[in-house]
């Protein structure tokens, strides 16, 4: 769910095939690892960087890099995505194998889930086919012994022919002996003994007639073992990968061809063509990752815990799982309106009474008009506005749905909601995509890339942006708050105000539904695919940890971002408001040619037009609206939610204008990152502008609808 700065590109390798070292004898360290299993947990501590954690699979989709320092080396640590296996079926997947394959790491560290090391054994062992310099670290140690889960690391070391390092990533301090183990495996001179998979015979042969050519032409910039397996399988995607590393050339080379060629002739003629390569390959791994872990993994109970499957019985039940979703989510939004309502009065009034005293001030100090007015009345009002409308409920939601996140429900959300989306043909990890949208729709857009089908992938792009991400939730808060629990007396006012969101919330993800099922009837056909998706162990949430990377993460670097497009803003609001052409100011001009279409909508010019200035960020939209307002003089001052109330109410505010602003906030562009990063994404501004058209259109539409048919009835 997170907006950080890497979720939105900030830090971000993406392909991660350029890295930035910060002195020349850094040494490169890439942590691959399966999903889930801790990678990020273990970035973060070693490099102080806060890449997004959290207990579901899939949701580190680019590479990110950062710094730390052992007692010998300084290392350049790159968290790939994870990935179960290094043939590739997913963009992220790509992009950790090209990684790990293409991407000279000094050393690869494998993280493992100690609670099911055999599984992720697959991967070490592909690894190892690639790079002589890995270390395993087992992850979760805390974890695999209160499922008692006993592993002899020692013996798995020597079995694997690699260092072996049992670790608990929440702790930071038994990191110390992975960077020891790096340290030592740097320094190790001389050929290793590796495990080695054995293959089938058949396979075996093919391998030793192409291996001698391929170890010939790659210089030994890859593994020519690895190599040769790959090039008798022909993976199209890696095999553009390995052209890219060693050259047209290199696959064109008449040598190679004929040894290719002759090897797989050999395989047909036992037998071997197609997909039972691939299926021999896995089996060989698989049984190999048995024989490793026999013995040396003891479970004394049995893995999948009773306590997780009566959860999951709850949380996933045919007649439970919609439910107790929507009381969830209700559960949230109102611990977010209670909580957030007492602060953001206190704000407001805190801004109030500094504002009055910055009045007093500059009007001691003489300060001309026009200082007065842009500094107060611009730049002070929106900025003000903005903090105290929007900091209280982002500092709620945030950490309740990281919470959430963090325990395992993530995945839970995707599984039930697979079945609707395979209704739409559409693939049922959107889901996942969805909930990253309500912490950031650009977040969301990245996190796409954990589906692997183009098609479907297009169709979570274009709807990921009616879900509302943070900038937009407080607008919805207080506009609800202002329209429909006003007067009500406390508890009530509460829980109508949850009543009227999660009922926008619901609309918003039934849009979603009807978009991607108009999508993909019409320009996006297809049939659904299937896909895998774990779901992991329910995991005490770090709750502290939590609360303070949601408020430094996520709240803080959400409400920077907003204040510096907030502060401009004001400014030239207040500018717009004070520049007159004829008569009329440029504001009221510009307002009164939007008002047409925005009476049409049930809104009017003000408010379509502060819809248009928050491009930038959905934030500053009600703030715009009140400084429009102002600036015609009706009131001296709106700073808390009752005030905003009687200055919107004595612009012709009534609830239908409510119900269409609320509409027009689930269902209008993107704002100008998400758009960026649509177009990032998908590299085609034809997809962008569609992205940015079918939400505008369907908003639009309906706010005109629900405008006629309360125009009939009442
Ligand atoms: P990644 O997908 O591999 O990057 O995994 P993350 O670093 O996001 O971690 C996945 C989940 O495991 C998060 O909820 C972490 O808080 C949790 N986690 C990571 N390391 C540990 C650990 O050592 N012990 C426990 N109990 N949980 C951990």
């Amino acid at each position: 769910m997170g907006l950080t700065k890497s979720s939105v590109g900030m830090g971000a390798v993406d392909s991660g095939l350029i890295i930035k070292k910060q002195n020349p004898g850094d040494k490169i360290i890439a942590l691959a690892g399966n999903p889930n299993v801790g990678k990020s947990t273990v970035f973060n501590a070693l490099t102080g960087l806060n890449q997004h954690t959290g207990n579901w699979p899939g949701k580190t989709v680019a590479n990110a890099q950062g710094y730390c320092k052992s007692e010998k080396h300084s290392y350049v640590l790159v968290d790939i995505p994870g990935t179960y296996s290094l043939m590739a079926h997913s963009a992220e997947e790509e992009v950790a194998r090209n990684f790990i394959c293409f991407g000279s790491p000094d050393a690869v560290a494998v993280v493992c889930d100690a609670t099911c090391l055999e599984r992720n054994m697959n991967l070490v062992l592909q690894t190892l086919e690639i790079s002589s310099n890995v270390i395993v670290c087992v992850n979760l140690m805390d974890e695999a012994r209160r499922k008692k889960i006993n592993i002899d690391l020692e013996v798995l070391s020597s079995r694997l022919g690699v260092p072996v390092i049992g670790v608990t990533a929440r702790k930071k301090k038994s990191l110390k002996k992975l960077l020891d183990a790096l340290d030592r495996t740097l320094e190790q001179k001389g050929e290793k003994t590796l495990f080695k998979v054995k293959y089938p015979s058949e396979i075996e042969a093919a391998v030793a007639l192409v291996e001698p050519k391929a170890k010939r032409l790659s210089c030994g910039k890859i593994n020519s073992r690895w190599l040769a397996l790959k090039l008798l399988d022909g993976d199209p995607s890696l095999i553009k990968e390995v052209s890219a590393c060693l050259g047209e050339d290199f696959l064109k080379n008449p040598a190679l061809f004929a040894a290719i060629e002759r090897a797989r002739e050999g395989l047909k003629t036992a037998g071997i063509e197609g997909d039972r390569l691939k299926d021999l390959t896995v089996s060989a791994l698989v049984n190999a990752a048995e024989k490793i872990c026999d013995g040396a993994v003891k479970h004394e109970k049995k893995q999948y815990g009773g306590r997780d499957r009566r959860i999951d019985r709850l949380l996933t039940g045919r007649l439970t799982a919609y439910p107790v979703m929507l009381l969830l989510l209700a559960f949230i939004f109102w611990l977010t309106v209670t909580g957030a309502n007492y602060p953001s009065e206190l704000l407001s009034r805190l801004f109030a009474f500094i504002g009055d005293k910055l009045d007093t001030a500059f009007n001691a100090l003489g300060a001309p008009l026009w200082l007065h007015g842009a500094l107060i009345d611009g730049v002070y009002r929106v900025l003000s506005t903005v903090v105290s409308v929007m900091l209280p409920p982002m500092a709620i939601f945030f950490p309740l749905f990281t919470l959430l996140e963090d325990a395992g429900y993530l995945p839970r959300i995707a599984y039930n909601l697979d079945r609707p989306f395979k209704g739409c043909n559409a693939c049922g990890k959107q889901a996942l995509t969805i909930c990253m949208g309500f912490g950031c729709n650009a977040a969301g857009i990245v996190g796409c890339r954990i589906i692997d089908s183009p098609r479907e992938r297009l169709l979570a792009v274009l709807t990921n942006n009616f879900v509302p991400c943070n900038g937009r939730f407080p607008m919805l808060i207080s506009i609800i708050t202002m329209f429909f629990a006003f007067g009500a007396s406390g508890g009530i006012s509460s829980l109508l105000s949850v009543a009227v969101l999660t009922l926008a919330i619901v609309l918003s993800i039934g849009m979603t539904f009807a978009v991607t099922k108009l999508l993909s009837k019409t320009i996006l056909k297809g049939v659904p695919s299937s896909f895998t998706l774990e779901l992991p162990p329910y995991r005490r949430p770090q709750i502290g940890r939590v609360l303070v990377r949601s408020v430094f993460d996520r709240t803080l670097f959400v409400l920077g971002r907003a204040a510096s497009v907030a502060a401009p803003a004001g400014l030239i609001i207040w500018l717009m408001a004070n520049i007159t052409v004829g008569d009329n100011s440029l504001l009221s001009l510009c307002s009164s040619a939007l008002d047409p279409i925005g009476s049409l909508m049930g809104l009017d010019g003000a408010i379509l037009f502060a819809f248009i200035l928050g491009f930038p960020a959905n934030e500053i939209v009600v703030p715009i609206i009140m400084m429009t307002y102002l600036s015609a003089g009706t009131l001296e001052s709106a700073y808390g939610l009752a005030e905003l109330r009687d200055l919107f109410i004595s612009n012709g505010w009534n609830t239908v204008t409510a119900v269409c602003f609320i509409i027009f906030t689930l269902m209008h562009w993107p704002c100008s990152t998400t758009l960026l990063t649509i177009k990032k994404e998908t590299g085609s501004l034809k997809w962008t502008a569609l992205a940015a058209a079918i939400p505008t259109l369907i908003g639009m539409l309906l706010c005109i609808l629900v405008n006629l048919i309360a125009k009939l009835l009442f």
